[in-house]
């Protein structure tokens, strides 16, 4: 038995729009991410695949064989570009500026870990993740330096930094790609058509994006297909319009105007948002927009801006990988990430309508060979359950991780569960033959 590339030519699916990008940020910047986040098995793993497939085309799983465990590991996981350039910069900062006084906007990214190593090393949170301020900003001097996270901020908070004398351009870490979503609801902005951001509202990434959007044009943010129900109705005036400003409180932007503003309309989202969803929520209110006035394919241009989905290339390729690492038979699925990673919680969505899935946040979760805590993110609530691994041998699991997670993070979760299994190989043996393999 031998570690394998699963071979699966049905996954020859998405390359949208955003690989030309992709590819030129990966070609041109390699980042500087500290080695305790890195795994020698996965970056075993990693490289093999990449090798092999260098235009991304071939998301079968990767087999790695302990034996009596079976780990199917995802074509595609873990630190993207945006959560290593952030990381780089944060940890070089650090370095570079002894004795002075480093903050970071809110969470670098959606990983305990990570942020607890910043915050080790002497950096400090202005806000909590929902934007709650926990050091005021003026406490803060022109000698300080903000970081500001991978998923941008929005332009209020950005003035009031440069009101303070802080140079915000420096320690920016925002993801290219949360900014070119900003591009392009700036784009839609200049054709008139008003700005609606699929995105988690309180989100922060969402709120960078709305901030930016309302900038431009007259925007609001549907966290999902009710809302866009909703949202359909009040465009055929099937409800009153005095409903609206309750219905999407703190979701609309300043003198948002029903009459007018719902009269030609487009659709970006949160980067990290499940595919299918933003894309049922587009069709919707094309549909919606088609039959109130009367549209077809040839003139729906006059009402709904023609954008493909905003999702990230790190999203497409994780979510891609998890269909088709779906396609192998196994007993339950493992996915390692932060519990409030939005990338995450949409993998474990894809992974829980096939099969037993499990969202961990590290190896400590999986208690013994019969018992795992584990988070429900419908509920937001961890709970225990027993005799998760079935009796029998082998037994195969499919292992993946989100965007912010490091891959030593997976390699633990991946050795903990051989582990209890006395016949299994080592991890160095496997990576031995990984090595090797032609
Ligand atoms: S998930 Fe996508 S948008 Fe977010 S930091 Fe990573 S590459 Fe950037």
């Amino acid at each position: 038995m031998s570690i394998s590339l699963l071979k699966n030519e049905q996954f020859q699916l998405y390359k949208g729009p955003l690989l030309p990008l992709a590819l030129i940020l990966h070609t041109m910047k390699s980042f500087d991410v500290p080695l305790v986040y890195r795994s020698p098995l996965i970056s075993a793993v990693k490289k093999k695949r990449k090798e092999k497939d260098r235009m991304k085309k071939d998301f079968s799983p990767t087999l790695l064989d302990f034996g009596p465990v079976r780990i199917f590991l995802a074509r595609h996981f873990g630190f993207c570009y945006g959560v290593e350039n952030a990381i780089d910069i944060a940890f070089r900062t650090i370095e570079e500026n002894p004795g002075k006084r480093i903050y970071l906007l809110s969470e670098m990214i959606h990983n305990p870990q990570v942020n607890a190593d910043l915050e080790a090393s002497g950096v400090q949170f202005l806000q909590d993740n929902s934007g709650k301020q926990l050091i005021p900003f003026d406490s803060l001097t022109a000698e300080d330096i903000v970081l500001i996270p991978a998923f941008g901020t929005t332009l209020k908070i950005e003035k009031q930094l440069r009101d303070l004398g802080i140079p915000i351009e420096k320690y920016n870490t925002t993801c290219p790609f949360v900014e070119k979503v900003w591009n392009r609801s700036e784009v839609i902005a200049r054709s008139n058509y008003t700005i609606i951001i699929h995105g988690k509202p309180t989100h922060e990434e969402t709120r960078a994006t709305f901030s930016h959007a309302a900038s431009n044009a007259p925007s609001i943010v549907v966290k999902d297909m009710d809302q866009a129900i909703e949202l359909g109705k009040y465009i055929t005036g099937e409800l009153p319009s005095e409903q609206f400003y309750t219905d999407f409180k703190h979701q609309v932007s300043a003198g948002f105007n029903l009459e007018k503003d719902l009269q030609r309309i487009g659709v970006v989202n949160q980067t990290t948002m499940l595919a299918s969803d933003t894309q049922a929520i587009a069709d919707y209110l094309k549909e919606i927009m088609m039959s109130h006035y009367g549209l077809d394919e040839n003139n729906i241009k006059e009402r709904f801006a023609d954008t493909r989905d905003t999702l990230c290339y790190a999203t497409n390729d994780n979510q891609t990988s998890v269909t088709g690492m779906l396609q192998t038979e196994a007993d339950l699925a493992v996915v390692v990430g932060g519990y409030n990673s939005s990338n995450t919680s949409h993998l474990v969505e894809l992974c829980e309508e096939k099969l037993p899935t499990y969202y961990i946040n590290n190896e400590e979760k999986i208690l013994s060979r019969d018992a795992i805590k584990h988070f429900n993110f419908h509920t937001t609530m961890e709970l225990v359950t027993e005799n998760y691994l079935p009796g029998k041998e082998p037994v195969n699991i499919l292992v993946t991780s989100g965007a912010s997670c490091p891959d030593a993070l997976v390699e633990g979760v991946i050795k903990k569960l051989a582990g209890f299994y006395p016949a299994s190989r080592s991890i160095e043996d496997l990576v031995d033959i990984l090595n090797n393999q032609e």
